[in-house]
């Protein structure tokens, strides 16, 4: 194992434990090839975005799968983080989740026989994250799982297929918390597979905090005190009586406390449908928003209601209450020590939790170990550690 790299993050155990995961025959004979990052949807782009930079000295090459595509969901994420393009972009924008997976998984394995990676590198739990592991499990090309281990125990749930299938094939494990290493090891997950690393998607959230801050202090034509909402959860949104249930709770809150609520696009047409037209005065619908805009959305308003993965930890490292419109968590963390307070699925629970928040009563909570704007770097003293980097 190379010398020079610092793993003094990891206990003496741990340090054994990647010292029997370099052997294994996974690791043991790394090809020389560069590091490929697979991307396809917008929360992949704010983890993708602090290895990418951190991996910098080294080979590296980013395929996104085209599934966000247009500027408000993809291209304005790669601008505000500074990520070129795409070294490949499969445009499988579209379908359902069988056609999604399978274009995907077409083009990886051309990209893959091409590109003869050391390793790829995945992300999340989107399409092109179980897609990628797939492809990559079948060329046996060593798999690193981004976000890993987390579980909400929901099979409804399609992310939580694509958790549980990738963190199956991975042969890298990095969790963001420590409730990851746990439910892997109780699946069966090789101890020397997990490694616990924390949130990378903070580690974007602290790099760009002063543009965030300064943003902030600029928003315009806001109330001084808002409720900022987004939503986009199968569960929530696809069934029009569930949605009409929030927006009738949405209504509610709004005669009470202005909302914000930049609609994502797979709730946008779902609430044409519905006709839903609150007034503009109380509710301020828009598009999408760039990352810079809406972290600094999420740090003047009032409260936060959401059904968002990333948001929920977003929240918890700003200590902004968060108000999680779903029966289960992946992320416990942000429950148990966070700001994040998980409602269930009946919308009219937002507004005495909303009344609590507006008595000075919300939940502050505290950052997890390891959301510290560090993790991005632990993860490259790994991949160094088992000598998969190659100088650019
Ligand atoms: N986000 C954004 N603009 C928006 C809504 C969300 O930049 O209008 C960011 C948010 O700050 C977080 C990420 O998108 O970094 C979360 O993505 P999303 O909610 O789509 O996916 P999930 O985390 O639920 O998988």
């Amino acid at each position: 194992m190379t010398e020079a790299v610092d793993l003094s993050f990891l206990s003496p155990e741990e340090r054994g434990l990647l010292e029997r995961l370099h052997a294994s025959p996974r690791f043991a004979a790394p090809n020389g090839g560069p590091l490929v990052h697979i991307v396809g949807a917008r929360p992949n782009f704010v983890k993708l975005a602090p290895l990418f930079h951190a991996l910098a000295p080294y080979r590296q090459k980013v395929i996104h799968s085209g599934q966000h595509y247009d500027r408000s969901m993809s291209g304005s994420f790669f601008e505000i983080l500074d990520l070129p393009e795409p070294d490949l972009n499969l445009s499988v924008a579209g379908g359902s989740h069988a056609e999604q997976t399978a274009k995907t998984m077409i083009g990886l394995e051309q990209a893959f026989a091409a590109e003869r990676p050391a390793a790829v590198i995945v992300y999340g739990d989107v399409n092109s994250t179980l897609a990628a592991s797939l492809v990559a499990a079948k060329m046996h090309i060593p798999a690193i799982h981004v976000e890993a281990g987390l579980r909400s125990g929901d099979r409804d749930m399609p992310e939580e297929i694509n958790r549980l299938v990738t963190d199956r094939l991975s042969d890298l494990l990095l969790t963001p918390s420590r409730d990851g290493n746990a439910n892997l090891l109780n699946e069966g997950a090789a101890p020397e597979s997990v490694m616990f690393v924390g949130n990378i998607m903070i580690d974007t959230l602290v790099r760009l905090l002063p543009k965030i801050e300064q943003a902030a202090t600029e928003l315009e034509g806001l109330p001084e005190r808002f409720v900022l909402v987004t939503l986009h959860r199968p569960s929530n949104v696809d069934d029009t009586a569930s949605l009409a249930r929030i927006t009738a709770a949405l209504d509610d809150i709004a005669a009470k406390v202005p909302i914000v609520f930049p609609v994502h696009p797979r709730t946008r047409a779902k609430l044409d449908e519905l006709g839903w037209a609150p007034p503009a005065d109380r509710v301020t619908l828009g598009e999408p928003l760039d990352y810079v805009s809406f972290v600094a959305l999420q740090k003047r308003s009032l409260a936060v209601v959401t059904d968002s993965g990333g948001v929920q930890e977003e929240t918890t490292f700003l200590g902004r209450p968060c108000l999680t419109l779903r029966t289960t968590t992946e992320r416990p963390v942000t429950v148990d020590s966070g700001s994040n307070i998980l409602l269930g699925d009946d919308p009219a629970s937002i507004l005495p939790e909303l009344e609590k928040i507006l008595s000075g009563q919300g939940k502050a909570g505290s950052v997890p170990e390891f959301w510290d704007g560090k993790t991005a770097y632990r993860i490259r003293a790994i991949l160094e550690g088992l000598d998969l980097c190659q100088p650019a």
